[in-house]
């Protein structure tokens, strides 16, 4: 657990605050004793010696205090021991008897406050000092708690939809409209809840937002709360759990009644991944701080009802981490892929970024566009940026477009970038190998039909296709498994086809389709060779990962017999790629040369292309397979 030091205890505010109380005492006393201070102060000896001189008239005791008067009418004032009585310390300075008849005494307890003060004060004030301190320091305590606890006030930010400055709408974000499109529901679901509760629609609670970093997940999540003009709590994953066991889910508690207060409202978790780790796979059974925060979380948002008219949005770029729980019905079931901007998308960011900006006549947008691949919408904000700081620094009033190309470079040297970025030759081996896919995958019939073709990289991989299943299945064929195996294949092919080479880029398809062969073989029994056995059925969950490995449980003889089937099915699947790649090379050419062009190719277009060389695009609905 991390520690946060509590708000240092500030000392030399303290100690000025019990400096000023000590003065305004001391003001006091010195105040009460006033009455005695332009009164002589005589020591007692000199008083004995004023008696036996017989020039004092009477003494007045309060006390030790004495208060002499002298024949002559003046006061002065005088101690003695506070035990003794009075003719006691007399007679033993050597005052006879008579002459203290002669004097008038006049005894009384010691009272009137001023006295009573001055008795007790030195007893009093060092107490007076020590509560006073603890009141301080309760004080100081209480306000740290009510730091931590109600976040409200400080810890998760709050923006206002009167807020202008800093207000964000959807036409602050550029690009993306499919994913402003699935999003306007929620506006609509906050702007008019009426309609939507009258009709007994469910409402998503959660939507979580996926993409990689600067792909504008903050951005948008904060745009849907502008749109609705509903308030907008902000609050990171990370600010949950560094504080004290216990602190994050009563956070989290907070936010949720601060943000159904304030309903309609949308409460936005940032980075979501910091918490909602799969709970349990960490060595030593998992932080349990994040685990106290990740169930509040999933209490709050099984807690409430859609008619509370509040809707949590999260964002990640680890989708691949998160605890299944988080993603089940009633929580975050709606989700939204941000993928990197594309040529258009990125010309229309740096437009929106332009704004502002005063541009020499040479500045082409599109140009920088064109040289960006791989940038996100993060990079392409701080190219902006940069250039206009060339511009500044060399006096100029005008941004030029060779300041935003100089920008290009000094952006790809910060962080991590530079792996991302695709060379000319790069980005045309990878339509190739993608077009391959999508091409193969279009014209097997059992294959899934294609959703979407990039070459703008996601994760690791420098390009993709979006398969996405005809329906959803629960039984899969043989002959889909076959077809499956010739579209990872593809990719590969046609790269060996067109380049008489093959990059590094098809080893994960080689991968996949090898276990889709084994499972085939395997698991399933679909090998006519090796017969409807299932070997290797032990899946042990594993302490560390998921699925570490499968226990072998058969002889030698069977792997080498397992082996050569898996390269059979695996060399028949290449085959069939190859046969249809040299077949429909017109096609794989466009669909190449598109994704060159535009980097990336969505469904409908993807299907017109296809429909003109005389294939039919098939229709597929569900949840999309990466390749
Ligand atoms: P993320 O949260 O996904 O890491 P952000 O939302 O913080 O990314 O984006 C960082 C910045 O990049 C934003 O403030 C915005 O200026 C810019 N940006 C990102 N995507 C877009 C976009 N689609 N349109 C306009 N600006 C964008
Ligand atoms: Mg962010
Ligand atoms: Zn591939």
């Amino acid at each position: 657990m991390k520690m946060k030091p509590v708000k240092k205890f500030s000392f030399s505010k303290n100690v000025v605050t019990i400096l000023l109380v000590f003065m305004i005492m001391a003001a006091v006393s010195s105040m009460l004793s006033g009455q005695f201070s332009q009164i002589r102060e005589i020591p007692v000896s000199e008083l004995v010696s004023e008696i036996k001189a017989g020039n004092v008239k009477s003494i007045k005791v309060e006390g030790s205090k004495l208060k002499v008067t002298l024949n002559d009418d003046s006061v002065a004032v005088s101690k003695k021991e506070d035990e003794a009585a009075l003719s006691q310390t007399l007679s033993n300075y050597g005052v006879s008897a008579e002459d203290l008849a002669k004097i008038s005494l006049d005894v009384k307890g010691p009272s009137g406050f001023g006295f009573w003060l001055g008795a007790t004060l030195p007893f009093i004030l060092p107490l007076l000092i020590i509560v006073f301190f603890f009141w301080m320091a309760t004080r100081q305590v209480k306000g740290a708690n009510l730091q931590s606890f109600s976040f409200g006030k400080t810890q998760a930010r709050m923006i206002s939809p009167d807020d202008k400055k800093e207000k964000v709408t959807f036409k602050d974000v550029a690009g993306i409209s499919d994913v402003k499109e699935e999003l306007n529901e929620i506006v609509e679901f906050l702007k008019y809840p009426k309609k939507f509760i009258d009709i007994g629609a469910r409402i998503p609670k959660g939507v979580l937002l996926m993409g990689p970093p600067g792909s504008g997940k903050t951005l948008l999540a904060r745009a849907v709360a502008g749109e609705a003009g509903v308030p907008f709590f902000h609050l990171s994953g990370s600010e949950f759990v560094e504080m004290f066991v216990g602190v994050g889910a009563s956070r989290v508690r907070d936010l949720f009644k601060v943000a159904k207060s304030n309903a309609p409202a949308i409460i936005f978790i940032d980075e979501i991944d910091a918490v909602g780790r799969h709970r349990g796979s960490g060595v030593g059974g998992g932080h349990d701080e994040r685990e106290q925060t990740l169930n509040q979380i999933l209490v709050e948002m099984d807690g409430f009802e859609p008619h509370e008219k509040v809707i949590v949005l999260a964002a990640t770029n680890r989708p691949d981490v998160l605890d299944p729980a988080l993603l089940r019905p009633g929580r975050f079931d709606r989700r939204v892929t941000l993928d990197l901007p594309d040529v258009k998308e990125r010309e229309e960011i740096l437009d929106i970024h332009s704004k502002g900006k005063p541009f020499a006549e040479d500045v082409k947008l599109k140009v920088i566009a064109e040289r960006t691949p791989g940038f996100s919408g993060a990079d392409l904000q701080n190219l902006m940026n940069e250039g206009a700081i060339l511009a500044a620094r060399d006096g100029r009033k005008k941004i030029s477009q060779y300041d935003l190309i100089r920008s290009i470079e000094k952006v790809m040297l910060g962080p991590e970038r530079k792996s991302h970025l695709l060379t000319k030759e790069e980005k045309k081996i990878t339509a190739y190998h993608e077009a391959g896919h999508a091409l193969v995958s279009s014209v097997l019939p059992h294959a899934d039909p294609v959703h979407k073709v990039s070459v703008v990289s996601r994760g690791r991989a420098a390009g993709y296709t979006l398969k996405l299943p005809v329906e959803e299945r629960h039984l899969y064929t043989k002959a889909h498994f076959l077809d499956e195996i010739a579209v990872a294949m593809g990719g590969y092919t046609a790269e060996k086809i067109i380049f008489g080479d093959i990059t590094t880029g098809a080893s994960n398809d080689l991968k996949y389709a090898t276990e889709v062969a084994r499972s085939l073989v395997v698991r399933y029994g679909m090998s006519d060779k090796i017969g409807p056995v299932a070997w290797g059925g032990r899946y042990e969950p594993i302490f560390l990962g998921k699925d570490f490995s499968s226990e072998k449980d058969y002889s030698e003889s069977v792997a080498k017999e397992i082996d050569a089937e898996i390269t059979r099915i695996m060399g028949e699947g290449q085959k069939k790629a190859e046969e249809n790649i040299i077949k429909y090379r017109q096609v794989l050419d466009e669909i190449a040369n598109v994704l060159i062009e535009k980097e990336t190719i969505e469904n409908d277009e993807f299907d017109a292309i296809i429909s003109k060389h005389g294939i039919r695009p098939k229709k597929g609905e569900k949840e999309a397979v990466q390749l």
